[in-house]
């Protein structure tokens, strides 16, 4: 079977671009409102030869409980599916308290996992990225989905532990 690869993170970090991005087309819902696309999940990519699925994890339908239950909720049915997690934060935010709660899920599950600062459109914001480093994920890759910015590095990364 192939090896799955969960993108995880905050609504409107930009996890269906970076589908997109990763899959070399346009499948993956783009909104700039968070949580509210019926998406589809699961994704066919291929980087390097190597082929892998990738789950968009922002796909399902809003929680009532409010949207950090939602979030949660969904990153661990995308976690229990991955054989590895990209978890993606923007960069132009920071990490922020459900950005902190999203970490603890991912260590939690002792599941390989790769660090994406997206957002990171030119120069001046990668100084931004390197305090992810404090999220105790490791390095953390600059990255522009929108723009393709980074994204060969990061599936280099992605593919050394998927
Ligand atoms: P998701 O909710 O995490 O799936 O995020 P989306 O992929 O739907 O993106 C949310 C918003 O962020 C959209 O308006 C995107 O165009 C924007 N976005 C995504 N990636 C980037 C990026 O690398 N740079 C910039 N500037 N905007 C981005
Ligand atoms: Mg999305």
């Amino acid at each position: 079977p192939m090896p799955v690869l969960a993108i995880v993170g905050r609504p409107n970090v930009g996890k269906s671009t970076l589908v997109n991005r990763i899959i070399g087309r346009r499948e993956a819902v783009v909104e700039d409102r968070p949580g509210v696309t019926r998406d589809r999940v699961s994704y066919e990519a291929m980087w390097a030869g190597r082929r892998f699925k990738v789950l968009d994890t922002g796909g399902w339908e809003i929680d009532v409980l409010g949207i950090d239950a939602m979030v949660a909720a969904q990153a661990e049915l995308g976690i229990e599916q991955a054989d590895a997690v990209l978890f993606v934060v923007d960069a132009t935010v920071g990490a922020t308290d459900t950005d902190d709660a999203l970490v603890k899920l991912i260590r939690r599950s002792g599941k390989p996992v790769v660090l994406c600062a997206n957002k990171v459109d030119g120069p001046s914001t990668e100084a931004e990225a390197a305090y992810l480093w404090s999220l105790g994920l490791g390095e953390p890759y600059p990255v522009s989905a929108l723009h393709g910015r980074g994204s060969g590095d990061l599936l280099d990364a992605v593919l050394k532990v998927l």
